[in-house]
């Protein structure tokens, strides 16, 4: 490998290190990732000389010079992260430090037609604008990345199959085909998945359960796409033989059992967020409904560790909500799980709605850094 590529390599490292570490000190950085101090200390100048890293403090004196803190400075750099589901847009805004500058959801019905792409671009327009970035700002906009809801084939640009959007072949030019930015395109589980999953290294199941079902499956430090990239449909899994219907076509997927849909059942003035207020208030038919999700949810979970033996997280709008009910959960994954003497693989995530966005514009960052000249 060509010198100057080891050193772009070294240096975007020690970029995402700092990022994920959001506070560290030199010392720290060299014995993290095995650099000695003269190369940590050549290129993290260079990040301070590129504007990307400050020295924001000092740490206390252990006995010797007090070890500076350093941090990615915030608002220098914007990506912007957009999730399309069938009937929303949801859209956040994030600087390198990965704050969370702004999240809209917009309710925008899809439709594969010229009049829906053409809206797609100015809704996006506009929420660019509304967050300053116009005229000399715009370059310090990134790049987006757009999450969808269905079989990606990257190699070929193309939307191979989205059931929930009831579309198959779509060139992925469509979605972007007016923007002015660099567009990446990933599937919706995936780039939630690249939100939650903290230890990218560690094997994890991520299931989704927002009004789709999704799942993402990390193996050995990247995301396992599948011979013909249909990997982590664990929402059409058969759960019921023969049972309610799925918007797949199938009958007794897994889906159509334990999408947030089932809780506030499609309703528009039922959301989510009411549905587990009539649950707080003990309301007799949601705790109902609630203790029968949570039984379908179990025999999944417990499947999924069965077979893949790693860290499940229960993401998505309802895995927001679990915290609570965590307890009466894992009762009903021990019934059927006498292999694991506790539940402590499965985790909760951290998001409720903007998971996907959030996941699509890290990946710009991502890219971002790892280019660094
Ligand atoms: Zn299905």
């Amino acid at each position: 490998m060509k010198p100057s590529i080891i050193k772009q390599k070294n240096r975007s490292k020690i970029a995402m290190y700092i990022i994920n570490s959001s506070c560290v000190s030199r010392q720290e950085i060299a014995n993290s990732l095995g650099f000695s101090m003269p190369t940590v200390f050549q290129n993290v100048n260079e990040l301070i000389d590129s504007g990307l890293v400050y020295e924001k403090g000092e740490y206390g004196s252990t006995g010797g010079r007090k070890a500076k803190i350093l941090s990615i400075k915030e608002g220098v750099k914007y990506t912007m992260g957009v999730e399309i589901t069938p009937h929303h847009i949801r859209m956040v805004l994030l600087d390198l430090s990965r704050k969370l500058l702004d999240f809209e959801q917009k309710r925008f019905v899809y439709e594969n037609n010229s009049s829906y792409y053409l809206e797609l671009s100015k809704i996006i327009d506009i929420f660019i604008k509304k967050n300053g970035l116009i005229d000399n700002r715009l370059q310090d906009l990134i790049g987006i990345g757009i999450a969808l809801p269905g079989i990606i084939d990257q190699s070929r640009q193309i939307l191979l199959k989205s059931h929930a959007l009831g579309v198959e072949n779509i060139p992925l030019w469509q979605f972007s085909y007016n923007l002015k930015h660099k567009v990446v395109f990933g599937n919706d589980a995936n780039f939630a998945a690249h939100t939650e999953v903290i230890d990218k290294n560690k094997n994890t199941i991520y299931l989704s359960l927002n009004d789709t079902v999704g799942g993402a499956i990390y193996q050995n430090g990247d995301i396992y796409l599948g011979d013909t990239f249909k990997s982590g449909e664990i929402g059409h899994m058969i759960l019921v033989p023969g049972g309610k219907k799925c918007y797949c076509g199938k009958h007794g997927c897994f889906d159509a059992y334990c999408s947030a849909k089932v809780l506030h059942k499609n309703k528009e003035d039922m959301s989510l967020h009411s549905f587990f207020k009539n649950l707080e208030n003990n309301d007799f038919q949601s705790i109902q409904e609630w203790d029968t999700y949570l039984d379908y949810l179990a025999i999944i979970v417990s499947n999924l560790r069965m077979a893949f033996d790693c860290d499940i997280i229960l993401g998505g709008h309802v895995g927001g909500y679990m915290e609570d009910y965590f307890h009466k959960f894992s009762n009903k994954i021990q019934k059927y799980n006498n292999f694991d003497i506790d539940v402590s693989y499965i985790k909760l995530g951290k998001y409720k709605q903007e998971c996907a966005a959030i996941g699509a514009a890290r990946i710009i960052a991502e890219n971002f850094i790892e280019n660094l000249i």
